[in-house]
Order: structure tokens, then C-alpha cells, then sequence
């Protein structure tokens, strides 16, 4: 039975990298009908929203999708399509494979790493008090009424960091069962617990407790400062790496770093009631429409789709073929070239050209 995936081909070089990636999801054989709906800078000039309702219904009828980069144009007014899709689907876990594969330069060819970042609490829940404002004001002396030691200096802007026993357990559990569910050894918390002993700290007591549920599955702790001190110096002793949201966004660029930059960086933004795949990296207005950027890692977020669709064979099969053309190193956009002004360098088109031939070939 074929699968019904909603495809946001997105603004920017989105649309030419969903194009390349739905011919190679679809040269593998498995049958997916595309419901394509708009999202973005484009539809926000005709029709006065970033996220039309139906884009929304498409994606809560079919529960998975993939999507391409989408602008935020700064000081628009608009808000991030990707933060009103994973408030409205409540996609609280982002999942995010760093492996560098032969034939890229990097200095860590070792890295295979999975970064699991909580998606909805910490300091990104957006609830942040302007300096010298009201609320500013009433917050700073309610603070200091509940404990004379809690004084925050005047002029002060406020951001809060929640972190909630049900936000941390459910995602440590995402974390086990990607795990499980791909053959990883192990799981590595990060957190600042000796500092935040109520956020960070609590993060790591569920994360503890969570772990007894997961006998077959190693788990250890890392404080975050020395995580990217040791990820930089040993990747290889790293598997699936689970962090609350601000320390999951960071390390999940310093990962995208580690393996030949965010070309090569897929992902996927998982819930209870949807899912929805698209790269780490943005729009890049600069390339759009010149079928010039790496569509590697929205391919890889493919990948990742057709796994969540547990269609494995065929996931194991287009990221082999994207590794092969990756090692050979001949039809690959400029990203994977030794000098980024590498006259053999492909475009975004011929590099899916090349995936599709190797799948032939394979
Ligand atoms: P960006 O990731 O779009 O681009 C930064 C640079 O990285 C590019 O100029 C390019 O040199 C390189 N790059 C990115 N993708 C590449 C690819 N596939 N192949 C080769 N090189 C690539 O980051 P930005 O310029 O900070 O953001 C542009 C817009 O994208 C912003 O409006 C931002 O809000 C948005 N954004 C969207 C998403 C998303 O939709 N998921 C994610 C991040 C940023």
C-alpha cells in the first residue's frame, strides 16, 4: 500500500532540493503518493500567512511529511514556520544523525553520532520578560519577596528555562527506542546538572530513572561543556546523544560541523501524532534557483522517513547509494569538492542524476 506523505517543497533552494529528493525517494521503488502543500516566504506575498490551515490538515491526515527550508525573514512580523509546526503537532523530539561518510574532508572521520533534541521547553518556551518592562519589574520583586538571595540587577532582560518531569522522560524515551529500534549501543545524557540542579538537574534524574527501563542499552551521563570538549577529541566513544533544547541546538551544528557541514545534516521532528523531515540547515537565498546547494542532507531526512515508514530496505539502500556517489567524489555539488570554485562540481539536479544511476549500478 502506498504511503501518503505531505511534501512542503518550502522557499528559497527548498524547492529545487524537494524535487531532487522526491526522485530518489522515488526511484526506490516504494510507493508514495505526495500531497504537496505550500509553506513559507512564498505563500506568506500571496495569501498573507507563512503556514496556510491547509498545510496544517494536510500533515494531521497523513502524520508524516518532509519538508523543505523555509525563511524567516528577520523583523517580518512572521513567526518560524518550524516553531508553529512543532507547537501545533507538538513534534517535542528532534532527531538528528551526524555520520560523516567516506570521501568527505572532515577532521573526525569517525563521527556516526545521533543527537536527540528535546523540541518544546527550556529557554526556547518563549516566556522571556523585557528589560525595564512591567512584568520585568513585578517578576524581579516577586523573586527577591520569595528569596532575599534571588536578586536579578535592575535593567535586566529575563528569560525563563522550564524543564518538566514529562518533557524530559518522554523525550530520554524517544532517545532509548531510536536506539533500539537502529541497533545503537548507547545513550548519553547532557546536561549543566551541577549548575541548574532544578532544570538540568531534573532532566538528569528522569533520565536516570528512565534508563533502568532500557537494560539493553548502555547509558552515561556527560556534563555539556565537557561533551563538545570530548566530541572534538574522541567522537568515535559517542552513539545517541540526548539534550534539552538549547544545548541540543548547538550541538546539533557542532555535529552537522564535525562531519563536512550542514549540507550533509538530516533530520526529523517527531510527535505522537506526526512527523515531519526536513535538513538542519536553512533556506540558502543566496543559491536560489541555481541548482547549485548539496541536496544530500534532505535526502538523508528521506531516509530517515522511509525508516519511520519501516520501509528499512529501501531507507538502507538510497543512503548507501548517496554514500557511493559521496566516496567516488565526481558528481557532487561544490560543498563536496577539495576547492568550493571546483569546476567538476554538479548541481543540486545531477547529484540526484547520480544517486538514481547508482542504484542501478548497485
Ligand atoms: P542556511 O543554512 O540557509 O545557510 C547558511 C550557509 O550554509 C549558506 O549560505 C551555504 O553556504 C551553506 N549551506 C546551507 N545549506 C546548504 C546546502 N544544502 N548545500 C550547500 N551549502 C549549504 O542558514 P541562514 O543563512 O542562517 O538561514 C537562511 C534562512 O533559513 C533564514 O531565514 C532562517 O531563518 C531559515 N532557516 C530555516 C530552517 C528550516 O526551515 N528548517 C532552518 C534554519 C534556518
Amino acid at each position: 500500500m502506498a504511503h501518503t506523505v505531505t511534501l512542503i517543497p518550502g522557499d528559497g533552494t527548498g524547492p529545487e532540493l524537494v524535487e531532487a529528493t522526491r526522485r530518489v525517494l522515488e526511484a526506490t521503488g516504494v510507493g508514495l503518493e505526495w500531497d504537496e502543500h505550500p509553506a513559507g516566504e512564498d505563500v506568506y506575498r500571496e495569501e498573507g500567512t507563512p503556514f496556510p490551515e491547509r498545510t496544517l490538515e494536510s500533515i494531521k491526515r497523513n502524520r508524516v511529511g518532509i519538508k523543505g527550508p523555509t525563511t524567516t525573514p528577520v523583523g517580518s512580523g512572521f513567526r518560524s514556520v518550524n516553531v508553529l509546526l512543532r507547537k501545533e503537532l507538538d513534534l517535542y523530539s528532534c532527531i538528528r544523525p551526524c555520520k560523516a561518510y567516506e570521501g568527505v574532508r572532515t577532521r573526525f572521520p569517525e563521527t556516526d553520532i545521533v543527537i536527540v533534541r528535546e523540541n518544546t521547553e527550556d529557554l526556547y518556551a518563549g516566556i522571556e520578560f523585557e528589560k525595564d518592562s512591567a512584568a520585568a519589574e513585578d517578576l524581579r520583586r516577586f523573586l527577591e519577596e520569595l528569596d532575599a538571595t534571588a536578586r536579578i540587577r535592575e535593567h535586566s532582560g529575563i528569560s525563563i528555562k522550564p524543564i518538566s518531569v514529562y518533557g524530559s522522560e518522554r523525550i530520554v524515551r524517544s532517545a532509548f527506542d531510536y536506539a533500539r529500534a537502529n541497533g545503537r549501543r548507547k545513550v548519553t545524557a547532557a546536561h549543566k546538572a551541577n549548575i541548574m540542579k532544578f532544570s538540568d538537574g531534573l532532566f538528569l534524574e528522569v533520565a536516570r530513572e528512565v534508563a533502568k527501563d532500557y537494560d539493553d542499552v548502555e547509558f552515561e551521563d556527560r556534563i555539556i561543556d565537557n561533551l563538545c570538549n570530548q566530541l572534538v577529541s574522541r567522537p568515535e566513544e559517542y552513539d545517541v546523544i540526548v539534550l534539552p533544547n538549547l544545548y541540543g541546538d548547538i550541538v546539533s551544528d557542532l555535529g552537522a560541523g564535525m562531519i563536512g557541514g550542514l549540507g550533509l545534516a538530516p533530520g526529523g521532528n517527531i510527535g505522537t501524532e506526526a512527523a515531519m523531515f526536513e535538513a538542519t540547515h536553512g533556506s540558502a537565498p543566496k543559491y536560489k534557483g541555481l541548482n547549485r546547494v548539496n541536496p544530500t542532507a534532505l535526502m538523508l531526512s528521506g531516509v530517515l522517513m522511509l525508516r519511520h515508514l519501516d520501509e528499512r530496505e529501501a531507507a538502507d539502500r538510497l543512503e548507501a547509494a548517496i554514500a557511493e556517489v559521496i566516496r567516488k567524489g565526481e558528481r557532487v555539488t561544490y560543498d563536496l569538492k577539495p576547492s568550493r570554485d571546483d569546476p567538476t562540481a554538479v548541481g543540486t539536479s545531477e547529484f540526484a542524476d547520480a544517486v538514481i544511476e547508482q542504484f542501478g549500478a548497485a
